[in-house]
Formats: C-alpha cells, structure tokens, sequence
C-alpha cells in the first residue's frame, strides 16, 4: 500500500492492479494482536479501513457489500431465527441483518476486536445496532467458535471475512466448511465473501468444490459491484445444507419492511445471473 501525501494506493501485486483513492489525512493506525488496521479520511469517499494494506469498508460504498452479504441469504432461507455471523468486525453485516424483524438472535464472532472498536469511532453509523437485544458480539476466533459450537445451533452463517490469508486463510477450508454444515439446522444456509470473479475464479472454483465435498447439497455465487475491492466486481457464495437454490422468498423481498440503498428483489435476481465464463469453469465441478 502506497501513500504519497495526497493519494492512497492498494497494490495487487498478485493481480498486477491497483486501487486508489485521494485522501485528507490518516485518522488512525495500530499493529492489534492480530493485524495492522489503518483508517483514513478521503476526499470523496468518507473514511476507509484497511486491514494489512487491503481495503475493508469505506463510508461511501460499504451499502452495496453489506447489504448483499445479508438479505439475499436470509430472503433465501424459508425461515430464519438464528444467525451467526463470522469476521464482520466492521459490524456493517450486524446491522442490515437485524433489519429483518423475524431474526430471533445474532452471534458476531470476530477475531479481533479492535476492528469493532475503532468501527464504532469511524464508522458510527454501521455501529447503530449494536445494542440490539438479540445481538451478541464475541471476539474469538471463528473457527474455534464453529467447532465448540453444538449441531444445528444457527440456521445462516454469515462469512464476512478478509481474504483467506493470515487468521482468515482457515475460513476457507473444507474442514470448516463441514464444521458449518454441522453446526447447521435443517435448511441451514451459509454466504462467504468469494472475492473476485474477474480476478479470483480459482479460489471460486476451489470454494463451491470444497463446499460441494464437506456435503452441501448446492451452492450458489453471487456478483454485485464493490467499488474499493480489487477489480470493483465482488462475489458472496451461498452454500445450501439441504435444500436446493433455485428461487427465495420473492413476495417478502418485494414487500420487505425496512430501507435498503442497494438491495431489492430485481437486485437479488440479477445478482443469481451467471456470466458464460463462470458456467464454464464450474461446469466440471
Ligand atoms: N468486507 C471485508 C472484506 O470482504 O474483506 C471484510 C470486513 S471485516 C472487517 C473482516 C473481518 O474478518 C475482520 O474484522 C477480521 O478481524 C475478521 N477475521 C479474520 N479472520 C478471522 C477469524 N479466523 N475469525 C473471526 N474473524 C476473523
């Protein structure tokens, strides 16, 4: 990550591209027992966050990112109660899937919890939901939390994590992904951040195998913008414990009780729409 007084660049060298934004001035940064976060204050897109050099939320665009991490899984499941979010430190995820009034009870285990501490300063208005009383905010490691976890014990897991380097890489894995099908009630979903289409298609494809091989029944990607993430194109993945992807609940996301910016049900729709190259690459799968 470069910075040149005035612009703040993130370098993909693994990509050969890069992201930059120009910026007012650096609001915050510290080495936390498990990563270095940085905060900045842009000239147009309001604060950004980093988490080892890579760009995590910014004011302007996270709308898009938590909203598609939130309603098109819940929408999908036939009826949800209990949620367990993993990473989301940003608690932008928290606060949109608390917008659904049947969701009884949330679980946010994030692995560091400076990450929500600094969010509440930076980005107060993700916080706003914190004190939901059916939210609980715990700060361990997510895979640890999974494994301790009973059997059918949530019916979505929410994987809102970094990308799966350092203490994410293990979010990314079959030995997980079975825990979480264990820990998973009948009709049980799951939804990870998949990173990029355009640039990451082969951990994509090792994703929906890995997912496929620790026994869900059927995954399902979907494609939305990001404006701060390599590429601007982002994915989430839902992986079903049971029950086939084929539609969701059209007649409650077209008559949803609460505000969205991004999310609606002709979003949801599109956001299922497979481009060619994906087909092809996950036709072997
Ligand atoms: N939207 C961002 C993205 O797509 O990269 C992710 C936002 S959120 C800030 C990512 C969170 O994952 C961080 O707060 C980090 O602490 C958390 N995290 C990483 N590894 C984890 C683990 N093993 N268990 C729980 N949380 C973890």
């Amino acid at each position: 990550m470069a910075l040149d007084n005035t612009w703040l660049t993130e370098a993909s060298e693994a990509t050969g591209s890069a992201f930059s934004l120009k910026i007012k001035q650096k609001l915050h940064e510290e080495q936390s027992a498990f990563q270095k976060i940085e905060i900045y204050e842009t000239e147009t897109f309001g604060n950004m966050m980093l988490i080892d050099g890579c760009t995590m939320v910014s004011t302007r665009d996270n709308f898009i990112y938590h909203e598609m991490m939130s309603h098109p899984v819940i929408f999908s499941h036939p009826n949800p109660k209990r949620v367990l979010i993993i990473g989301g430190g940003d608690c932008g995820t928290l606060r949109e899937v608390l917008k659904h009034p049947e969701i009884e009870l949330v679980h946010q285990i994030d692995i560091d919890e400076r990450v929500t501490r600094l969010a509440e300063i930076y980005f107060p208005e993700l916080c706003e939901s914190n004190n939901d009383v059916r939210a609980e905010l715990m700060f361990i490691d997510g895979i640890q939390w999974v494994k301790d976890a009973a059997a059918n014990s949530y019916d979505i897991i929410i994987i809102d994590s970094t990308d799966p380097v350092g203490p994410a890489e293990g979010l990314f894995s079959r030995t997980f992904y079975t825990q979480c099908h264990r820990v998973l009630g009948e009709n049980g979903l799951l939804i990870q951040q998949s990173e990029s289409p355009l640039l990451h298609m082969k951990i994509l494809r090792e994703m929906h195998q890995e997912m496929k091989t620790a026994s869900f029944i059927d995954s399902k990607t979907l494609f939305f913008p990001q404006c701060i993430y390599p590429s601007g194109w982002w994915s989430a993945t839902i992986a079903s414990k049971d029950i086939v992807l084929t539609g969701f609940r059209e007649d409650a996301a077209e008559n949803k009780s609460f505000g969205t910016q991004y999310y609606n049900a002709d979003i949801h729709r599109g956001a299922m729409a497979e481009p060619e190259f994906f087909k092809n690459q996950l036709s072997s799968i």
